[in-house]
């Protein structure tokens, strides 16, 4: 959306394609409501579109549906096209009865979840609730945080929380000095109500899953675990069974999806993302570019907004030969 309201502000015709059927990205189906009101969303849509930007929903670029287009066509009709595609691909646990229902991966318990509040207030039941479940949350970062808040919200029976990692230190470790990312402790919304409501931070460290339980009909009735030291190595005689309802997967995200590059084959990183420089964006392809999370991997909006603006002002430059967005 960056990108789009940059170049659209220097006068080239810019089409927005999106498989979804709102804008936005993970700022709408990813971002719970409660963190980010989207009708905040629906008015820079609004704005932008005014402004000439032409958006096209449920279009999903490469994949199969009757809206789709395929990434050839794009090439061929349009100068330049700019992959902003996100980094959405889940990380897993394929441990032993993973199938079936109960398991699910966080992005479908929010995204849902963000549809349903939307389209019917959650009237339409058409979304995993959490209600009167005992709840698992698999990872311990900001997307399995936005599951506990969510899950509390829907007025979840018990919630438990696993990280794989041992408990951060309160404060700076020697080896993490300012300005790098500080590894310590923190508490987020949802760790915050969830002692208000069940009167115990969630969190359970050092923990690993080692298999799902369900009962002969193949519902799903908790997890086996077991505890691992610093270096994952299971420790003998920790092994522990949760019960849960619900279990959702908020282990990380492994780039961006790879359906669209079947054909293309752009190069990747060493991560699977979009390969291309920032501050240059252009992927292997001269007629592709590639911002944001598909590029970067999953990260901060203040970094699409960046890469967004930096690769509109790279993009305007390669067309004109010269640009003054900045
Ligand atoms: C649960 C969660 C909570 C987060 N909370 C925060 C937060 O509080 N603060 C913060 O700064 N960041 C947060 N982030 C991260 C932030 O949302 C992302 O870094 C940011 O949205 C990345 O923007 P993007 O435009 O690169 O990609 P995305 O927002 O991922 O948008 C990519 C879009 O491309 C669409 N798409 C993908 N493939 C195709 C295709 N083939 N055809 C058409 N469309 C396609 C997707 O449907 C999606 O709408 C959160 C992320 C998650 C998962």
């Amino acid at each position: 959306m960056s990108a789009a309201q940059q170049l659209n502000s220097v006068g080239h015709s810019i089409n927005v394609y999106e498989r979804a059927d709102r804008i936005g990205g993970l700022m709408m189906y990813g971002i719970p409501n409660m963190k980010l009101d989207k009708s905040i969303i629906d008015m820079r849509v609004d704005i932008m579109e005014e402004e000439g930007i032409r958006f096209h929903t449920n279009c999903d670029i490469g994949g199969k549906g009757k809206n789709s287009v395929s990434m050839e066509k794009l090439i061929k009709e349009n100068d330049i096209v700019l992959l902003t595609t996100g980094a959405t691909k889940p990380r897993d646990l394929p441990i032993k009865n993973r199938d079936g229902e109960g398991v699910y991966f966080a992005m479908e318990f929010l995204g849902q979840n963000t549809k349903s509040l939307l389209d019917s207030d959650l009237k339409d039941d058409s979304f995993i609730n959490a209600k009167d479940k005992d709840v698992i949350v698999i990872g311990g970062g900001d997307t399995g945080n936005d599951c506990l808040g969510t899950s509390l919200r829907h007025g979840c029976k018990s919630l438990t929380n696993f990280e794989i990692l041992p408990e951060l230190p309160k404060e700076r470790l020697e080896n993490n000095p300012w300005p790098i990312f500080p590894r310590v402790y923190k508490v987020d919304y949802g760790h915050e109500e969830s002692r208000e409501v069940f009167g115990k931070d969630p969190r359970e460290y050092s923990v690993s899953g080692k298999e799902f339980l369900r009962d002969k009909n193949g519902k799903l009735t908790g997890i086996k675990t077991v505890k691992v030291d610093k270096d994952f190595k299971e420790i003998k005689g920790t092994e522990q069974t949760w019960k849960a309802d619900l279990i959702f997967l908020a282990m990380g995200f492994l780039g961006p999806e790879d359906y669209l590059n079947k054909k293309l084959k752009l190069e990747l990183d060493e991560r699977s993302n979009f390969k291309a420089e920032h501050n240059i964006h252009q992927t292997s392809h001269p007629k592709v570019f590639a911002a944001g999370d598909c590029r970067r991997g999953q990260s901060l909006v203040v970094w699409a907004i960046n890469e967004g603006r930096a690769a509109a002002r790279e993009i305007d430059r390669k067309i004109m030969g010269k640009t003054t967005l900045d």
